[in-house]
């Protein structure tokens, strides 16, 4: 169903066994075709009151997950994973550097079950699934993220979203939220909340649009204005709430060009440094694509791609010319970059252009095919094109898609307003 409801539920069930950390929320590579709707996973930690209520708590989680995991769908293959204190804090270097491979596999590539079993087994973690219990790969790389994060804790970038969930009776039902007051709580709240509204596209932005317990979430960089941006809030009475330290809006996805190895491959995330090697083109749809030769592979061509939920981010891309530097963000599928970022590094700011008449200022007109150019107005004859400086309606720097279609492992350019050696546009 949804992961992060399940957790509310049992953080707040489990406080009678020990104490619950605040739980974190990874989301998983967002291009792997078998995911859950945001390839989410969660993990927290319970100091429990005494060790023998281990067994019990363990129970009572396999028993919740069985309950509210919506084992009918296809896609739903629940995983749990168990790691005892003892053994975390314990853990030899290697077998934390193999969790942190996993957990960086987890979020940029594409992870065999069979290698998730492997890690199980011989870091002796416990494990519990149903089906063909897939789960455990998300389970086993939110609870990497927990335990690296805490061991090296500036290494991991993270922000914070506090979610709030409907009461049972009102599940699949029309949300109540008043508009007004989510718009009056991002004013006071932006940037060091995002994603709450989008202006652009007049659109809330903080609630889902599926049958979901969820009603809304607020996401943001700190704790106490997230809770500002909460309190003002005027929605449907909650259920629960629950705030979770995540690795939503950090990039974790994307490859960095000094990360690739070989070739670029299909369901993974990249940044791509390149030119403009065609006029963008818009294409039915409402989309708009255009060709980029990668710089590190001079041969090595794909097609950039703005989709029409990108929205206002097209007439960025429509502006684009052959000859631009830039760096383009996506995912990869077929040949083809979905675009959810661009860095425009230099522009090409060349053009051929019909020549000038001196005489009367005109621009002159061709004269046919291969014939040259001439004057309307005086007969004033030139053989060829002029290269001119033109001016563009672009600036340089970093463009995103607006809130209305970013993922939540994306970055929001808002966040780098601080020591971000590049222009950023955020699309808010
Ligand atoms: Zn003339």
């Amino acid at each position: 169903m949804c992961t992060t409801y399940l957790c509310a539920v049992l953080m707040d069930e489990l406080t009678g066994y020990g104490r619950v950390s605040i739980p974190r929320l990874v989301r998983l590579n967002p291009c792997i075709p078998y995911k859950t709707r945001g390839n989410g996973a969660v993990a927290f930690e319970i100091q429990l009151h005494t060790a023998s209520y281990a067994e019990k708590v363990k129970e009572l989680i396999k028993a919740r997950v069985g309950e509210l995991a919506e084992i009918h769908a296809e896609e739903t293959n629940p995983g749990v994973v168990f790691i005892r204190e003892e053994s975390a804090l314990r853990m030899p270097y290697e077998h934390l550097r193999s969790l942190q491979r996993f957990y960086e596999l987890a979020v940029k590539d594409v992870v065999a079950i069979e290698h998730a079993f492997a890690l199980l087994n011989e870091l002796q973690i416990e494990y519990y699934g149903l089906k063909q219990k897939r789960g455990v790969i998300g389970a086993l790389a939110a609870a990497a993220f927990f335990m690296l994060q805490q061991r090296y804790p500036t290494q991991y970038d993270l922000t914070y979203e506090l979610i709030a969930y409907r009461k049972r009776e009102r599940w699949g039902t029309p949300r109540v939220i008043d508009a007004a007051s989510v718009w009056k709580a991002d004013a006071a709240t932006y940037p060091l909340t995002w994603d709450t509204v989008d202006y652009a596209n007049k659109n809330l932005v903080l609630a889902p649009h599926s049958p979901c317990p969820v009603l809304f979430g607020v996401r943001g960089d700190r704790i106490d204005a997230i809770v500002r941006a909460y309190e003002l809030i005027t929605a449907e009475p909650v259920e629960r709430e629950a705030l979770f330290i995540t690795n939503q809006g950090t990039d974790s996805h994307l490859i960095l060009a000094e990360e690739m190895q070989g070739s670029l491959s299909d369901y993974h995330s990249y940044c791509l440094e390149g030119t403009v090697m065609s006029e963008p083109r818009p294409f039915e749809g409402g989309h708009v694509v255009f060709q980029l030769a990668i710089a590190r592979s001079r041969e090595e061509r794909i097609d950039c791609i703005a989709y029409e939920p990108t929205k206002q981010f097209r007439e960025i891309i429509r502006s684009l010319r052959v000859g631009d530097e830039i760096t383009a963000y996506g995912s990869f599928k077929t040949r083809t970059l979905n675009l959810e970022k661009i860095a425009v590094r230099a522009m090409n700011l060349k053009a051929m252009r019909n020549p000038r008449c001196e005489r009367c200022g005109k621009r002159m007109k061709s004269a046919g095919q291969a014939q040259g150019y001439r004057c309307k107005r005086c007969g004033t004859y030139r053989s060829s094109q002029e290269l001119e400086t033109v001016k563009r309606g672009l600036d340089e720097g970093l463009y995103e898609v607006p809130p209305v279609a970013r993922r939540h492992i994306a970055k929001p350019l808002i966040r780098l307003r601080n020591g971000c050696s590049q222009k950023i546009h955020p699309s808010r």
